[in-house]
């Protein structure tokens, strides 16, 4: 089954920057999957149209069996974001953000404890179950933003640029937990800069650039080709 299957999406932004230019992919599910591109290609937009927080201008996305613009909320819960930025209140405890954001997802309160408490282990943030987000340290920061994308168990987990602005030692780290959810069975797409990011994680990949693919392939053709 296509995780993810996008026809001539095209974005043009109010202001009439053509930010996508008929974007045409498909990601296998259990992929893990890269867009790879530099700033400004059109990264983001993409992922914010797959997520309902940009509107697309023309085009068609279709998550796992639903169709972004006829089951919006069917597509919304097959995904799990991880966005660029750390945006929590963060004088909520850590499992408190889990807990409460699986109730936004409908998950009962009865299955969304022990859901947390799983995550909380799995991603190593179970002794600061009780901590306020604000005090953790960076990388546990991510780890729980992590955490709180998956707590609705998605079938496809999209992260934005998780590992930008963060050490080498953190940064490897993050891989191994996402191979980890990967290797569980969670398709993955992840946008970067960082060509080594992609080459250590993901078997597929698309080269965006300007708002067109230029580049869509597996990983080892083309670094063969490089
Ligand atoms: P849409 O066409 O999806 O409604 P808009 O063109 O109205 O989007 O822009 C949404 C918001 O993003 C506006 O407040 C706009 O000022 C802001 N914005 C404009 N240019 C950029 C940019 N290059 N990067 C990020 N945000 C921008
Ligand atoms: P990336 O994530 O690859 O850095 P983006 O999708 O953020 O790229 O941006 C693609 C292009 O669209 C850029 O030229 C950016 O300035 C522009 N852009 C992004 N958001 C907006 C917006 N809300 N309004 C207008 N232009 C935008």
């Amino acid at each position: 089954m296509k995780a993810l299957t996008i026809e001539h999406l095209n974005k043009t932004y109010r202001s009439g920057l053509e930010a996508l230019n008929d974007i045409n992919l498909t990601v296998d599910e259990g992929d893990f999957f890269a867009l790879l591109g530099p700033n400004g290609a059109g990264k983001s937009t993409t992922i914010s149209i797959l997520t309902s927080l940009v509107t697309k201008t023309s085009g068609s996305v279709t998550i796992f069996d639903a169709d972004l613009d006829n089951q919006t909320e069917l597509a919304k819960s097959y995904i799990g974001l991880v966005p660029q930025e750390f945006n929590f209140n963060g004088f909520e405890q850590v499992k408190h953000i889990l807990v409460t954001q699986a109730g936004y997802y409908g998950v009962p309160a009865k299955e969304a404890e022990p859901r947390a408490d799983v995550l909380l282990k799995q991603l190593g943030l179970w002794e600061k179950r009780h901590t306020a987000s604000r005090s953790l340290s960076g990388g546990m920061k991510r780890r729980l933003m992590i955490a709180r994308a998956l707590v609705h168990n998605p079938r496809l987990l999209i992260l934005d640029e998780p590992t930008a602005g963060v050490d080498i030692e953190l940064r490897r780290s993050m891989w191994v937990f996402l191979r980890e959810i990967n290797q569980r069975g969670t398709t993955i797409i992840l946008t970067t800069h960082y060509l080594e990011e992609a080459e250590n994680l993901c078997r597929n990949i698309a080269i965006i650039d300007k708002g067109r693919i230029v580049e869509n392939t597996d990983m080892k053709s083309l670094l063969n080709r490089l």
